[in-house]
């Protein structure tokens, strides 16, 4: 332990979680603070009865006032263990076979790749950092030094945006950290799909990683099918299914930008002709779809995420039973709904369970074929089950 580093002392029996290796001390488990840290800075937790219990960043302003980079008493927080972690986290993903040049996935995600509060994603030559702690705010500077010498891209952008940031009580940043800005649209090719992705405007870091292999899983259903996507952002699952011999395509989205994108995803791919884009909002499009009698023999549900906080969950339940039974209402008889929830709080059985209800509800018989998961560039550390967000079902209907 070092002496004159700032230490959190917890309160009695509050050091159960840490030594079971969950990465976070909440504001409620801590007695005192001791040596003033800034944000950000490395602190000692310690137990109430003065043993090491790891080497975190203070977080001043979250409840999770402090995230852990280490439970080891030998490692010091420097740019040379950023270094190792980074390395480690990027060649798992070597190990995967996914650093394809014009190919794109996340490398590093944050506590599952421990390294809390940092998400990087790789678009071909470019990376796009999220810096969503106080931790890696104050390293920035350190992280994208390492990026640089480990994978030389071609630029490196900042999107550090969304609610886990102002909790931390930083602002959104857009901007440009090193090398060359992404020109405003770049190409990335998903299972012999090109898509267009805008890095600085588009949602999250430009496109849902997440979702890239359970495409390719949904578009196995597609032969000479009639494909609902909704929700459908720049058309993964769309293309993907028409890739795969789908007869047509509908998407729709609520973002226009988002469906003009697809639109000449589209056409690149030479699949415009057997799409119709649909902007609108997805509850109304379903019920408008319902009553003109249209089916369609594969549908996707991938909504955005229902539910932010435990408080959200009957609300946001109500949401996901909703558009699956109007998503099943429009499968025709021995077609496939394939289902995603983003939202960690609903986990995989609240889910499953919300989806029979919407089959009750709808007055059909659903049988589930396939569960799915997110990919293995969204790795889920099993001491930090709170990684563990997303989760799909691929239902047979009759
Ligand atoms: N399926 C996509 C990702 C979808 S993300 C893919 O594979 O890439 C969720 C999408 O839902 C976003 O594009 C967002 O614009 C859209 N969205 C959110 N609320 C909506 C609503 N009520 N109606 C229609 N689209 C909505």
């Amino acid at each position: 332990m070092n002496a004159s580093s700032p230490k959190v002392w917890l309160k009695p029996g509050r050091e159960k979680s840490l030594r079971r290796k969950h990465p976070w001390v909440f504001s409620g488990a801590i007695e005192r603070v001791e040596g003033a840290p800034a944000s950000g800075a490395t602190v000692d937790v310690i137990t109430n009865d003065g043993d090491f219990l790891a080497r975190a960043a203070y977080s001043p302003t979250s409840q999770i006032r402090a995230r852990v980079w280490t439970f080891r008493p030998d490692e010091s927080i420097d740019a040379a263990w950023f270094r190792e972690r980074l390395a480690r986290a990027i060649g798992s993903r070597r190990k995967l076979g996914m650093l394809d040049a014009g190919s794109a996935c996340r490398l590093v995600f944050s506590e599952s790749d421990g390294l809390p509060g940092l998400v990087v994603d790789r678009y071909g030559d470019y990376l796009v950092c999220q810096f969503l702690a106080a931790g890696t705010e104050l390293w920035r500077a350190a992280i994208v030094e390492c990026l640089q010498a480990l994978c030389a891209p071609r630029g490196i952008f900042e999107r550090s945006e969304g609610g886990a940031r102002h909790k931390e009580g930083f602002k959104s940043e857009r901007r440009l950290l090193a090398g060359e800005a992404p020109p405003g649209e770049i190409e990335i090719e998903t299972h012999g799909v090109r898509y267009l992705v805008d890095l600085a405007g588009g949602q999250k870091t430009g496109a849902y990683l997440d979702q890239q292999s359970n495409r390719k899983r949904v578009a196995a259903y597609a032969a000479d099918a009639e494909v609902l996507d909704a929700f459908a952002y720049t058309g993964g699952f769309a293309f993907a299914s028409l890739r795969s011999g789908a007869a047509r395509a509908m998407l729709i989205d609520s973002s226009a930008e988002a469906l003009q994108l697809a639109e000449r995803d589209g056409a690149r791919n030479g699949f415009v002709d057997r799409c119709a884009f649909v902007v609108a909002n997805v509850f109304d499009e379903l019920r408008t779809l319902k009553q003109a009698g249209t089916q369609f023999d594969l549908v996707v549900l991938d909504p955005p995420k229902f539910v932010h906080s435990a408080d959200q969950i009957p609300a946001g339940s109500r949401g996901y039973k909703d558009i699956n039974m109007l998503g099943l209402q429009l499968v025709r008889s021995g077609g496939v709904l394939a289902t995603f929830s983003c939202s960690g709080h609903v986990d995989a059985a609240l889910f499953q369970k919300i989806v029979a209800g919407a089959a009750v509800d709808a007055g059909r018989a659903a049988q589930i074929i396939e569960r799915l998961s997110q990919p293995a560039d969204h790795p889920v550390a099993t001491e930090f089950p709170e990684a563990d967000y997303l989760k799909g079902l691929i239902l047979r209907v009759h």
